[in-house]
């Protein structure tokens, strides 16, 4: 049987006399008596609550530092696996400190999969309400506030954020902080981490090529080029630059070949991926995050006589609507940190 303190609590396994504890186990439903050590012998209490799982008890007056032994209404007892820690109320920290904690990844992707997230555990003597902020490093300007009530001090907790500032906008590109504490109280920073609107789609060696390959060159038939090539080798994974829903997946032989178009998850703007080998991996209609497979690089289409390459382009209000712009600039925006 394992031991928690649960309050007045100055360790995991260390309370103080007052304080409630909580051993888990098996079968407890039946437990009629928490016993303690103490200087003259066992002090029994009955407990708080008993389910199967566990019991709550709190340590009476005069209990000792030692296991803690549970008997049954049969008269069959167990106990705990490690000793609880009687300290004195002196010992029990009056504020909140952080124990532990950390923040992952360490570049995040606005819409990206895992969703950045700190974890953290904390010392305080008794279940606190805590207060979450994601901080801008340039400014300290708060993005995300949270107040979570009633956290357990010594377990683990943990708590995301989706990259969208309260107005819904998505944050602007830099470095962050999560931050945990009291409120009205100083917060303690749990770690920090580089957020990213998108992320570049060629997953590997790649390069631009020249003039032909750029948006705007010219093309048979009177055409314009109307995206940006990046050349890479065959097969080299594509990433969802930014994520979004899957609004058109198809093949197109004379042109595009195998391509797939996303509506930009916060932006009007759609991306198209094209010359795939392969039809996308992911579906019309179906949700898509940035930094998701979309394809690899290929050669199908009119790129069937070039190197393999990506064919790229941004269409600010929608794909078909409007007009496409040079993506050129982004792609090197983005490739200069992912
Ligand atoms: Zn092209």
């Amino acid at each position: 049987m394992d031991l928690r303190c649960l309050t007045q609590c100055a360790a995991p396994r260390g309370a103080a006399v007052g304080g409630q504890v909580r051993i888990t186990g098996h079968h407890l439903a039946g437990a009629a008596e928490v016993s303690f050590h103490g200087a003259a012998g066992p002090i029994s209490v009955a407990p708080d609550a008993a389910s199967g799982g566990h019991v709550l008890a709190t340590v009476p007056t005069g209990a000792l530092s030692g296991r803690i032994r549970i008997t049954t209404g049969s008269g069959a007892d167990d106990r705990t696996n490690k000793a609880l820690r009687v300290v004195d109320v002196s010992e029990l920290p009056k504020h909140l400190k952080l124990r532990s904690g950390s923040v992952h990844p360490h570049r995040a992707y606005f819409d990206g999969r895992p969703k950045v997230r700190a974890r953290y555990s904390f010392k305080a003597a008794n279940p606190t309400d805590v207060v979450v902020r994601v901080v801008r490093a340039r400014d300290g300007r708060v993005v995300h506030r949270a107040q979570l009530s009633d956290q357990r001090p010594f377990a683990p907790h943990n708590r995301g954020w989706n990259a969208l500032e309260p107005d819904g906008d998505v944050a602007d590109d830099g470095r962050y902080r999560f931050k945990v504490g009291e409120r009205g109280r100083r917060l303690h920073v749990v770690g920090s981490f580089t957020l990213h609107a998108y992320r570049f789609p060629v997953r590997g060696p790649h390069g631009y090529g020249g003039y032909l390959q750029s948006f705007g060159a010219p093309r048979s038939g009177g055409r314009r080029h109307q995206g940006q090539d990046v050349y890479a080798a065959c097969g080299t994974p594509l990433e969802a630059a930014r994520g979004g829903r899957v609004q058109a997946r198809a093949y197109d032989p004379q042109l595009y070949g195998n391509f797939v178009v996303i509506d930009g998850r916060k932006t009007s703007a759609d991306y198209m991926y094209a010359h795939m080998p392969s039809p996308s991996p992911v579906h019309r209609g179906r949700r898509v995050h940035t930094g998701q497979r979309v394809g690899s690089v290929g050669k199908t289409g009119n790129a069937r006589t070039t190197p393999c390459h990506l064919h790229f382009e941004i269409w600010p209000q929608g794909w078909r609507h409007g007009s496409p712009i040079d993506p050129k600039p982004s792609l090197r925006r983005w490739d200069s940190w992912s």
